[in-house]
């Protein structure tokens, strides 16, 4: 099976009822960039932007980071680029950066919250996106939004960039990471271009479950009915506005996870390089009015065990 998966890599992902779903992927570098093209992959939907500034002494400056995106775009050609704003913290400490440490990393000065405390970081790396020259649209998404006024001052700010740098203003979207995003979603996506829910964070803060502590982190389901109606959420909320809804944590490659998503309403899931052709296999043999029918008894289902068993018929019938 996975080389039947292989052989159809380079081609779309078509439900049975001929709904296409983009398929992804996640990157962290350069090197993961030409592995995800070589996968299959129809852009990127998360670069996680980390990779430049941690384990050094200084962090990167605008060049540098300009150079580094500049070569994933190059690596990815005329497909699209989703790159993330750095989303640090004190749960990620980078030396450079002299955090206070925490009691609560998970609720600290982290994502947004920490760009929004220390602008001069967000204004270069916003600068520096705004040098890259793609063949394909490129477009940034913020992490760990909680508030509109959060996304509102970096859109000001990437607004007078652009307009500084004479260049268009690129698409600017979120990460749906806490359960107040999902649950403002509609007014979020008045200004937000697309929301991709970051299901590892959302499940987090969503089941009270701390993902770096080994005693509960193993109960963190994303297939939890509370998690799948944030998500519900967020897809009605963005449709709104006309705003498209991803998935890019790590539920997106959960196989049981995906029908339940796609009959959610979300259209691109973005997975790790390795995983492409596998979910494009799945969501080749998917009938999304079946689709539809699991994710509407899923949000009223007691847990993620019965989720799991709706889901299930589905995706064997998909092999
Ligand atoms: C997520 O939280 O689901 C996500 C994709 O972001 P990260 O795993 O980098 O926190
Ligand atoms: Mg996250």
């Amino acid at each position: 099976r996975r080389k039947a998966a292989e052989a159809r890599a380079h081609e779309p992902a078509v439900t049975t009822d001929g709904i296409a779903i983009e398929v992804v992927a996640n990157l962290g570098s350069a090197a993961d960039a030409r592995a995800a093209v070589a996968a299959g992959a129809e852009g990127c939907g998360l670069l996680r932007t980390e990779f430049l500034f941690l384990d050094r002494a200084q962090p990167p400056g605008e060049a540098e980071q300009r150079a580094a995106y500049q070569a994933i775009a190059d690596a990815l050609g005329p497909r699209p680029l989703i790159v993330r704003t750095l989303d640090i913290g004190a749960d990620k400490p980078a030396p450079w950066l002299a955090l206070a440490a925490e009691e609560n990393p998970a609720l600290g000065l982290r994502g947004i919250r920490l760009q929004l405390a220390r602008r001069d970081l967000l204004e270069t790396q916003l600068r520096a996106l705004l040098g890259v020259r793609t063949e394909g649209a490129l477009s940034i998404m913020l992490p760990m939004v909680a508030d509109r006024a959060e996304l509102s001052a970096v859109r000001a700010l990437l607004v007078r960039l652009a307009d500084d740098a004479g260049v268009a203003l690129p698409a600017l979207g979120i990460m749906v990471e806490t359960p107040a995003a999902a649950l403002t979603a509609a007014s979020l996506a008045e200004d937000a271009a697309f929301f991709s829910i970051g299901s590892n964070d959302l499940s987090q803060y969503a089941l009270a479950r701390d993902r770096t502590n080994p005693a509960v982190a193993a109960g963190l389901d994303g297939l939890h009915p509370a998690v799948l109606r944030l998500i519900d959420e967020t897809v009605r909320g963005g449709a709104i506005h006309g705003r498209w809804t991803g998935v890019c944590g790590g539920l997106a490659s959960v196989p049981e996870a995906v029908p339940v998503l796609l009959g959610l309403g979300v259209t691109e899931l973005s997975v790790p390089p390795a995983a492409v052709a596998e979910i494009k296999a799945l969501v080749r043999g998917l009938d999304m009015g079946r689709c539809r029918g699991a994710a509407r008894a899923a949000l009223i289902a007691p847990d993620a065990d019965t989720v799991r068993a709706l889901s299930r018929p589905l995706m064997e019938d998909a092999a």
